[in-house]
Formats: structure tokens, sequence, C-alpha cells
């Protein structure tokens, strides 16, 4: 297939890339690295078979050639990513999203959504079925990244009911592995940090809150297998075994062997106080179900983190292998 994947300079993006050209199909990654860098897909500029192209999808943009495929991931993710950029953060969703919808629209080509389970807001159903509507504050701090989610979805759907674009739509939960920049404060990725440098993990709140999280290698399986299929979705992407963030931090601790202590701070507003999902629908339709455990996840996640921050290769059990 030739594949347009936006953002694919991001860090599920560019699993995404790689994994795609792993299977034979030719690549074309449009970023504007308000939140990637080019560093990610640095192994795969060498490939015939990939393009990388620096563009902002919320302004107009096209793609030379065939199309068979659009997976549009660009948008910033982490919720200080999302604090930092919020108008960016809407115009990625929405007209970002639009774009990317009318270039799958001109060449026939199925369109992917990674949305987010952001679009559950703080759930009062547990554990998160693609049914659940949600709960979202929509003037909130969050409210930039939940609500540009839920318009782009709702776009989505309407270019499939009106504009017959062949749509998929899928709800990622947290998900980690290697590429995760260290300073972009997401939790996996600053525990990890901190624990390597024997600094305080900085645990929000008491730390009961929890979240499940999805090792990277899971996650692109889930994309690739929806982006397959004809299912239009909403289906839930994620690990559903569940921790607190105080358990994440003693994982992280076991992990590196670190000495580091936890330090308390306060809870952002608005932070989900739990979240898991529901993956009957992901199983039953992809036959999807992730494989590797947080402890596995963590400790490959560990090993490339402390190997520091070069572009590097991972073998089949996914540890870092030298370029
Ligand atoms: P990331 O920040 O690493 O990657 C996003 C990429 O999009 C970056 O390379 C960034 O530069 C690019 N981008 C942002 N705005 C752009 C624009 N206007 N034009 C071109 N490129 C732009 O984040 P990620 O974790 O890889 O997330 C990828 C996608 O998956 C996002 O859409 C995010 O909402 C979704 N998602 C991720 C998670 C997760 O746990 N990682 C969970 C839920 C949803
Ligand atoms: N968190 C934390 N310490 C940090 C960063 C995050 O305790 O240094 C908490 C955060 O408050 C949230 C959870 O970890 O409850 C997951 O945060 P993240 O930003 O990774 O994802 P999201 O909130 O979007 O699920």
């Amino acid at each position: 297939m030739k594949v347009v994947v936006t953002g694919g300079g991001g860090f599920l993006g560019s699993h995404l890339c790689e994994a795609l050209l792993a299977r034979g199909d030719t690549v074309r990654c449009l970023d504007n690295y308000c939140t990637g860098e080019p560093l990610n897909v640095a192994l795969l500029q060498g490939d015939p078979r990939f393009e990388l192209i620096r563009a902002d999808v919320s302004m107009d943009f096209d793609v030379p050639g065939h199309v068979d495929a659009v997976a549009h991931l660009a948008s910033p993710a982490s919720p200080p990513d999302y604090d930092r950029l919020p108008l960016e953060t809407l115009w990625v969703g929405s007209r970002g999203t639009e774009n990317a919808l009318r270039l799958a629209q001109r060449h026939g080509a199925r369109f992917l959504l990674t949305s987010t389970s952001e679009v559950y807001g703080e759930p009062l159903f547990h554990p998160q079925t693609e049914s659940y509507w949600g709960n979202v504050n929509p003037v909130g701090p969050r409210s930039v990244y939940d609500e540009a989610k839920r318009y782009a979805e709702a776009l989505t759907m309407a270019y499939r009911r009106s504009r017959g674009v062949d749509t998929g739509i899928v709800r990622i939960f947290n998900t980690y592995g290697p590429r995760m920049r260290p300073d972009d404060g997401r939790v996996v990725s600053t525990f990890v940090r901190q624990a390597l440098a024997g600094d305080p993990l900085t645990e929000y709140g008491d730390g009961s809150q929890t979240r499940s999280f999805c090792y990277v290698d899971d996650l692109v399986r889930g994309l690739i297998a929806m982006l397959d299929s004809e299912h239009s979705g909403p289906v839930n992407l994620g690990n559903p075994d569940e921790f607190t963030v105080d358990e994440l931090a003693r994982l992280v601790i076991e992990a590196t062997g670190s000495s580091s202590v936890i330090e308390h701070r306060p809870l952002p507003v608005d932070d989900p106080t739990r979240r898991r999902p529901d993956i009957t629908r992901a199983r039953d339709l992809l036959g999807w179900t992730p494989r590797i455990s947080l402890d596995t996840g963590l400790r490959r996640t560990v090993a490339w983190s402390a190997a520091g921050r070069r572009p590097v290769r991972r073998s089949s059990s996914g540890e870092p292998v030298e370029a």
C-alpha cells in the first residue's frame, strides 16, 4: 500500500512508519515537528520507499501520486504539549483532520483517525466501552485536546456518511515505549528519566489515580489491523491491565534499580481519576489483543532510555540494537 502518515515524526507515528515499511508498504510521512523530531525517523530515510515531508497539516497540503491509505496521527498528545500549543491542538484536530480526510476522499483512500481515551474525560463508567459517550469538561485546560478529538471523530463520521470516505476511528489509551521524548511530561517518560538520573519521581496527587499502559509495539499492531480493515469504529486500543500511578512509580524504580524517592506534587486540573479500556470490540473485530506486560515493556523502555537518545533500531524481541 502507499500510505500517508501525518505526525509520522512523532512517537507513535515513527513506529507506525517503520512497521509499514517492514511489511513492504511505501510511506510518506508528514510532520511539522512541533512535538516530534526528524531523529525519530532518521534511520528510515535511506529507504527508497520512505519520504519525509515537512508540512503543517492544519494548512492546505497535497501529496503527489497515488494514496491507498491516510493514517492521521498529527496532534500534540501530552498534557504539557497541548497546554503549550492550545490553538495549534484545536487547529490540527479540526482543520488538520479535515485536510487529511479530503486527501483520503480525493484518492478513494482508507482514512484512519487516531482518537484518544480522553474523549471519555472523567469517566462515570468503568472500564470504558466505546458506547460510553464520555464526561468531558468543555472549558477546562484539557478541553483543547479532548474537544478537538471529539470534533475530529464527528468530522470523520460526517465524511463517512455524507462523502462516502472509508473511515476508521481508534481510541488509543496511554501508550509508552522507546522514542518518547524524555521531557514530554507524560508519566512513563518522566518517571524513567527521573529514576535513571536518581532524581525524585514526581507523583501527582496521592498517586491513586489509575491508567492502563500499552506497549508501543502492541499498539502499532492494532493500528495496522484497523487500517487494513473496513470497520468504522470507534475501537478502543489499549492494554486493559490497570495500575495506579503509585504502582507505576514503584515498577519504574524496580526496573531501573534506582534509589530515587517518590515526591508528591499537586494533581493537575481535571486529571481523570481512572481509566481502563474494554477491548472486547478490538478482540472481536480485529482479532487484536496486547501481548506485552507492563513489566516487560518498562524494561525495554528503560534499556532504550539508558542507551541515550540516539536513533536505534530494535531487534524482533524489542531490545535496542546499535545502528
Ligand atoms: P507525538 O507528539 O510524539 O506525535 C505527534 C506528531 O504530530 C509529532 O511528530 C508532531 O510534530 C506532529 N504534529 C502535530 N501537529 C502537527 C501539524 N499541524 N502538522 C504536522 N504534524 C504535526 O505524540 P504521539 O504519542 O505519537 O501521538 C500520536 C497520535 O496518537 C496523536 O494524534 C495522539 O492524540 C494520539 N494518541 C496517543 C496516545 C499515546 O499514549 N501516545 C494516546 C491517545 C491518543
Ligand atoms: N503524572 C504524575 N507525574 C508526572 C506526570 C504525570 O503523577 O510527572 C500522572 C498524571 O497526573 C496522570 C497520569 O500520571 O494521572 C498519566 O499522565 P500522562 O500525562 O502520562 O497521561 P494522561 O493524563 O493524558 O492520561
